[in-house]
């Protein structure tokens, strides 16, 4: 499909092409909707094989982001940058700044974060050249490491979950299945070890294994997770793993994690609706991040704000559920409507008209 075509399907608003011969920037941001606030989303530095690659990975990531402020009550639209590089080796004080540059054109249009291949420490570097800019390191006055935000997200969307699935939202004695001991797994391990549920993990790199093995949780090899017998499975570490091939495997009654995309295809969403598993979108469950770094935006960075918001997601949680059910349509879809709503009302409002200002005999 042409590039113009798609933008009108999905409604994207803006897509900006950036080249700066200097520093050897070469990047895209891409801002999908507006309508709710700024377009917010984190920069990628990612050595994509080519132009249409970042253009159609960047339009993508900026839909997602609007469904995600949008469903998380957050005063943002969505936005998303990619730059053609490759972050270890590529990455430049000059590259970044450059960057900056172009992101402070926009005049606030888009807000720029961190994402895949880029830092706290990056962002220092964009916020010379630009206001437009957050997720900055806490020693700066930034909402630093998002991971404990979206750890405690989706802590609190689990339990949501466990309540719709259970009858009551208690992780005491539930066996949760988590693949991948990263950054976001850790911090909700924590929040579920504090209530005595019982942790199986898995993942591909050896550290994480020991960490989990001082904590004293069981560990098995990275493709037995689908098979262990569990009340949650929680996808921590890649997209597209709720699939055809998966999904028979699975012994959970809950499917929560804090990974992007979690499902496949639409048709996996209607497959765990079909057998009675409750999904927690991915998106809704994992907007702890976003939430910690929209605290920043709308005044001095306050963990204990964060935090507060954060906890909502049990309530959106449940929100999602209760629109799953009365539509009889599966969570996943069940997410997208309830950002779409939000998106749709506030659209709505009307125009007030609002007169300029003219003082007699002043022109
Ligand atoms: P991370 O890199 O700290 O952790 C991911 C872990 O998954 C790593 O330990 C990695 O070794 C492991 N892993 C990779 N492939 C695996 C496999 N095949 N099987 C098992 N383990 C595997 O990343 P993170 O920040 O914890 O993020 C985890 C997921 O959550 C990602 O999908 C990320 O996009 C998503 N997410 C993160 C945030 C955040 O605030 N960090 C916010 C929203 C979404």
């Amino acid at each position: 499909m042409e590039i113009l075509e798609h933008m009108g399907t999905e409604g994207h608003e803006q897509l900006v092409v950036v080249s700066d011969v200097g520093s050897g920037l070469r990047a895209i941001i891409s801002i999908h909707d507006t309508t709710l606030g700024p377009a917010c989303g984190g920069t990628r530095i990612w050595p994509y094989k080519s132009e249409q690659e970042a253009i159609w990975d960047a339009l993508r990531l900026s839909r997602a982001m609007t469904y995600k402020s949008a469903a998380a009550d957050l005063p943002l639209g969505g936005g998303k940058a990619v730059i053609i590089a490759d972050p270890h080796t590529e990455k430049t004080e000059a590259l970044v700044r450059a960057y900056g540059r172009f992101v402070d054109t926009l005049a606030g249009r888009y807000l720029t974060t961190t994402d895949v291949g880029t830092t706290g420490r990056d962002m220092e570097y964009v916020k010379q050249e630009t206001d437009h800019v957050v997720g900055l390191p806490t020693t700066v006055g930034g909402s630093g490491d998002t991971s404990i935000m979206t750890g405690l997200g989706l802590y609190m969307g689990m339990k949501a979950c466990a309540k719709e699935a259970w009858g009551a939202d208690t992780l005491t004695g539930k066996t949760v299945a988590i693949q991948g001991f990263g950054k976001v797994a850790s911090h909700t391990a924590h929040h579920l070890m504090k209530e005595d549920a019982k942790l199986v993990v898995t993942d591909v790199f050896d550290g994480a294994l020991d960490r989990a093995r001082d904590l004293g949780l069981k560990v098995v090899k990275p493709d037995e997770i689908y098979d262990v017998e569990c009340d949650i499975f929680a996808p921590c570490a890649l997209g597209g793993v709720i699939n055809p091939n998966t999904i028979p495997r699975l012994k959970c009654k809950v499917v929560a994690g804090g990974a992007n995309n979690q499902l496949l295809a639409e048709t996996d969403g209607e497959e765990l609706h079909r057998l009675g598993i409750v999904y927690g979108p991915d998106y809704i469950l994992n907007s702890g991040g976003i939430i910690n770094v929209e605290t920043e935006i709308t005044g001095e960075y306050n963990p204990d704000r964060a935090r507060e918001k954060t906890e909502r997601i049990y309530e959106i949680t449940d929100r999602v559920i209760t629109i799953s059910k009365n539509g009889e349509i599966p969570t996943a879809k069940a997410a997208d409507r309830l950002a779409e709503d939000r998106l749709k009302s506030v659209r709505g409002i009307r125009r007030l008209y609002r007169s300029n200002k003219i003082t007699p005999g002043s022109n």
